[in-house]
């Protein structure tokens, strides 16, 4: 893996780092190989994942600018780094959620792979230390963490990114079970506005392909299925982004 290039570190994630940008109001995402499940507590390197994460997260929001919904990519800078612009975090996690999986099967008792009546949205409180706990809007409202405009902007955005991306997959052959997203506000004078932050990914989405079931994203890493980068390979490869990534097909990345 390449060393990270010696700029101001801004904040260091589990899957990424954010520098300083080379101009004000912007920065540098750069996409590590970590892959962490169940709040770090399981961690491990899988080489190349950065690489594909940057490459599948750039073609998803330059989609999502062009049919309106307003996002922090820029632009790609090389394999592992992409200039953003930058948000002040909005500390929520936005699931939506289409078929039964994961938490929500858990928390509710529905078999994997259920239909739901129609897509939910939740919103998690983003705090490592208490593992992202559920949240209400209630509670979004009360401890101020965003508006009740906010809300109903990042509602309206996700159920907009859920109907693209679910067209986008399901051409290509796979169902999107669930995905998370984040948000953050942009500031012009006192006027803020919200846009789509973070990464879209197989690290936040979960994807089946749509005839086998298989799963090709990161459940193979938290369940210990193997092969997780010759998923989301596959998930870059059907979405014909493949081409310019030849050195990820053959393992050798840098
Ligand atoms: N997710 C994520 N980051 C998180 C938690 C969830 O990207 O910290 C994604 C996850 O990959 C899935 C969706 O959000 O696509 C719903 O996840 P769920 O609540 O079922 O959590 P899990 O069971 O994966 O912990």
């Amino acid at each position: 893996m390449t060393t990270p290039p010696r700029r101001k570190k801004i904040y260091e994630g589990k899957a990424k780092i954010l520098y300083e940008g080379p101009e004000p109001g912007t920065l540098i995402q750069y996409f590590k190989d970590d892959a962490t499940a169940f709040n770090a507590q399981k961690k491990a390197i899988l080489e190349g994942k950065g690489v594909i994460n940057n490459r599948i997260s750039e073609y998803v929001m330059t989609r999502l600018n062009t049919i309106g919904v307003h996002n922090h990519f820029i632009r790609r800078l090389n394999l592992r780094e992409q200039l953003i612009k930058e948000v002040e975090i909005i500390p929520l996690e936005v699931c939506c959620r289409n078929i039964a999986a994961g938490s929500l099967s858990t928390r509710l008792g529905l078999p994997e792979g259920e239909q739901l009546p129609r897509s939910i949205i939740e919103f998690y409180y983003k705090k490592d230390e208490l593992g992202d706990p559920l949240v209400t809007e209630e509670h979004i409202t009360a401890f101020n963490w965003a508006t009740t405009q906010e809300i109903d902007d990042m509602l309206a955005m996700t159920l907009r990114v859920n109907d693209f991306l679910s067209g986008l997959f399901g051409g290509v052959g796979i169902t999107l079970v669930d995905f998370k997203v984040e948000f953050g506000r942009i500031y012009d004078g006192d006027f803020s506005r919200v846009i789509l932050a973070d990464e879209i990914s197989p690290d936040s989405c979960r994807l089946w392909d749509s005839i086998t079931s298989e799963k090709l994203d990161k459940d193979r890493f938290r369940r210990d299925m193997g092969d997780v980068i010759e998923s989301y390979t596959e998930v870059a490869r059907r979405l014909g982004i493949m081409k310019e990534m030849p050195t990820v097909i053959q393992g050798g990345v840098q």
